[in-house]
């Protein structure tokens, strides 16, 4: 038996300002069927001998005419929709343009020249974060414009891979900044370009980092990362009306013995059931060795070829990316209408 409302347990206690004596010292009950937090005056104050507030959620259901059921009946129940939280502009905006240091950028920098770097930087809006010195922050921003979260990560600005070690460098803005209450729903990154760019096709792949260099090497598609989130079909809501062409890393199999690609192929096959357009490219798959699958290798990492002197990125007529860059292929930025 569960009992619905307790008071909140989490530790560190976090307390809120007690609508009686005004000093944060409330300790809020907690709905334990929708996962959430009563409203903010239902709570008790610690201060048990100099206020005494204690609102009961029994109380306050009474108060306000509703039934009050102590026991609850499962979690998380349907019938009760959490709203996710979205980050405000001047977040994302304190992220652009710092002098600190980005390692992502100066990889790209290398590869594709200074105006290639900065229209992919506008394009994608990747921030600099100074949670480690170096790091990026990739704002997963929705089609309407709403930043839903800001995942930081450390590359290494020779080889352009994550650093893992001596741990896997991945933190996010609100966890950083501590911002209570915060609803985490994921979107894909790069979501946004789907108003601010025009194409007919949409290409997914697992990492942020592929869908920036993708760009440049592929910019006449809208690139878009799973950032490895489990993909509900809520996510892919936004796509509907577009080709879908999806890019899984290739990768050894997981517990329930399916490869990424598999579980993309799965994916695929019911959003086909729901009326999508969609199709998972086994160019990798057919291609990749038994060491690139443990590397979980992916379409960057395969279609990326570099000059060996300076470093440049080249296309397949083995010329730097770069020269596209001015020659118009590049579709127009349309990203200030907003
Ligand atoms: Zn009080």
């Amino acid at each position: 038996m569960t009992f619905r409302y307790s008071l909140d347990k989490t530790t560190p206690t976090r307390l809120y300002k007690c609508p009686s004596c005004g000093k944060r010292t409330l300790k809020r009950y907690w709905d334990n069927e929708n996962g959430n937090y009563m409203p903010d005056d239902v709570g008790r104050c610690n201060r048990e001998v100099n206020c005494a507030y204690h609102l009961t959620p029994k109380a306050f259901l009474e108060k306000i005419g509703s039934n009050y059921a102590p026991i609850a009946i499962g979690r998380h129940s349907k019938e009760v929709i959490l709203l996710p939280t979205y980050i405000q502009k001047s977040y994302l905006d304190r992220t652009m343009n710092r002098d600190d240091p980005n390692n992502l950028i100066r990889y790209l920098r290398r590869l594709f020249k200074e105006d290639l770097t900065q229209y992919l930087v506008n394009r994608f809006k990747l921030g600099t974060s100074t949670y480690w010195k170096g790091s990026t922050m990739f704002w997963q921003i929705d089609e309407r414009m709403n930043i839903h979260a800001g995942k930081i990560m450390l590359y290494d600005s020779d080889t352009g891979r994550r650093c893992k070690h001596p741990f896997n460098h991945i933190q996010w803005a609100h966890s950083v900044a501590k911002w209570k209450d915060f609803r985490l729903d994921q979107c894909f990154f790069g979501l946004h370009q789907i108003n601010t760019h025009e194409a007919k096709s949409i290409c997914v792949v697992e990492s942020e980092k592929t869908a920036v260099l993708m760009t440049a090497l592929i910019p006449n598609v809208i690139w878009l990362a799973s950032g490895g989130m489990n993909l509900s079909i809520e996510n892919f809501r936004p796509l509907k009306q577009f080709k879908l062409i999806l890019f899984p890393d290739v990768g050894v199999e997981d517990r329930n013995g399916k490869t990424p690609y598999q579980k993309w192929q799965d994916k695929a096959s019911l959003l086909e059931s729901l009326g999508y357009t969609v199709s998972v490219s086994s160019v990798l798959e057919n291609k990749a060795t038994i060491q690139q699958r443990e590397k979980g290798y992916d379409l960057a990492d395969y279609l990326m070829k570099t000059d060996t002197e300076l470093g440049l990125a080249l296309n397949d007529n083995a010329y730097p990316v770069s020269w596209d860059f001015n020659s118009n292929t590049f579709p127009t930025q349309q990203y200030d209408k907003h």
